[in-house]
């Protein structure tokens, strides 16, 4: 296959480091290939409503000047229209071969239903079929999405009335192999679903609910429209305890501490007692780690009252009225003590995103608890020969580190190009 100086750089996963990494690349004019394997881009912050450390849109946040954040709204960056990105949504590596440098690549690239150029999210498909969404108003491409999972009757007429023409429920996938001289792993993170952790109950009551769970619940472009509700029965809740470090620092789970849940759990503390009316927060923990400047958010919420429980929880019963009963045993009074709850929230551990080991077995890679391993630790983004990794694919991060990673990624990969 023939080669050129200028083949371009493969980006695996469209989060916020994957997406900035593309961004920077193609504003540096190097062509990027960038492929997500869902059918939309943004990863885990795409439905987070307000960032720490700003309190901002999530995208469009800045940070101060000795850590900065993104300085570009990608919402309105035109991702898709840059003509040194090439996005590939439904899009997963099948294979990695060649040598540093001369990368060939096998890509996996599913159906594309909905034509996003063609799409004007008028909406009309998701009215007739619940097999049409809108992942998010702010989704990038513009677009619906199609699950030809959900069998549904009105499907045919979506097709038939969509006013563009944009569905092509026929469309097929592809494979395609392809030439790159670098390879960026920004695959991100996933949190943990507690369903094996049975002290919490998750699973067997709607009202417990993950720290992510939580984030889509306050969302203004959720299911709720940001009013927080109990899942089960749509009546606001009014009192909400946070449970830290659920499968984190744990031998059965993960060891490590996921670094950031502090953080964003009191965040979330935060936004409910300054923003919502007659809402109180309580949070069970063992330790606080908001590390850095985060510190104010601690501070922030003690003065707007929320209660701070040192201890483990001993006991969750649900009550008739949809609330639940827990029992807290708080160690530094060493008594036990009990709660009323409508939600009950765990703060559960960032694992790797699945995918991460066949990656790193791959490439010959070092892993680091599941997450990349840098190859010098010297140079965190660089896991190999030519090949490099940001964001939460080296472990749990914030976004301004996110960014700082993908940066210096791109500063790495412009080097190198100069070199040739
Ligand atoms: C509840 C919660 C609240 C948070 N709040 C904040 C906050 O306020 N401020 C802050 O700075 N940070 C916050 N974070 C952290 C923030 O979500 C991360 O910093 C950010 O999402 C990391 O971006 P990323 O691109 O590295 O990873 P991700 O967001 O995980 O994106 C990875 C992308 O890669 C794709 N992908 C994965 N594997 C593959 C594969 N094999 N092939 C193709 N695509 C793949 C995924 O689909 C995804 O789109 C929060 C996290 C949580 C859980
Ligand atoms: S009906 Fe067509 S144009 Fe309208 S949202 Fe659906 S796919 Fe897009
Ligand atoms: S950040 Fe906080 S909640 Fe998360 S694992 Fe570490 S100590 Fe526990």
């Amino acid at each position: 296959m023939k080669r050129t100086v200028s083949d371009p750089v493969l980006i695996i996963g469209a989060g916020v480091a994957g997406m900035t990494a593309a961004v920077e690349l193609a504003d540096s004019g190097i062509k990027t290939v960038l492929v997500e394997r869902l059918s939309t881009t943004g990863g885990n912050a795409l439905n987070l409503y307000k960032a720490f450390p700003t309190d901002d849109c999530f995208y469009c946040f800045e940070g101060n000047r000795s850590r900065p954040g993104i300085r570009k709204c990608f919402y309105r960056s035109a991702l898709t229209e840059q003509p040194n990105i090439d996005l590939k949504m439904n899009c997963q590596v099948e294979e990695f071969s060649g040598t540093p440098g001369k990368f060939s690549i096998k890509l996996d690239i599913g159906p594309q239903y909905i034509d996003p150029k063609k799409c004007t999210m008028c909406g009309l498909c998701i009215e007739k079929s619940k097999a049409f969404s809108l992942v998010s108003p702010q989704c990038q491409p513009q677009a619906v999405t199609y699950d030809p999972k959900i069998e549904d009757e009105g499907t045919t007429i979506a097709v038939e009335e969509c006013p563009t023409k944009a569905i092509n429920l026929e469309a097929k996938g592809t494979k395609k192999t392809i030439n790159v001289s670098d390879i960026v792993i920004a695959t991100g993170y996933h949190e943990m679903k507690p369903v094996n952790v049975d002290e919490y109950g998750y699973g067997t009551h709607p009202n417990i609910i993950t720290q992510l769970e939580l984030a889509q619940i306050l969302d203004p472009l959720g299911e709720t429209k940001g009013a927080l509700l109990r899942p089960s029965d749509g009546k606001p809740a009014k009192h909400v305890m946070m449970v830290q470090c659920v499968g984190s620092r744990d031998e059965n789970y993960y060891p490590y501490c996921s670094k950031i849940c502090c953080v964003y759990a009191l965040k979330h503390a935060a936004i409910l007692t300054q923003e919502r009316e007659n809402v109180d927060v309580s949070v069970v923990y063992m330790d606080i780690r908001t590390y850095d400047r985060y510190e104010k958010y601690y501070r922030d919420t003690r003065e707007a009252g929320v209660e701070f429980v040192r201890g483990r929880v001993a006991s969750i019963e649900p009550q008739k009225d949809e609330s639940l009963e827990v029992i807290v045993y708080d160690s530094l009074l060493d008594k036990y003590l009990k709660f009323a709850v409508d939600l009950f929230v765990l703060s559960s551990a960032l694992e790797p995103s699945s995918g991460s080991s066949q990656i790193i077995e791959s490439l010959g890679l070092k892993s680091a608890s599941g997450f990349i391993g840098a190859s010098n630790p010297e140079t965190e983004v660089v896991v190999g020969n030519r090949i490099y990794a940001c964001g939460s694919a080296l472990g749990p991060s914030e976004v301004p580190e996110s960014v700082t990673q993908a940066r210096a990624v791109v500063s790495k990969i412009l080097q190198n190009r100069k070199c040739e």
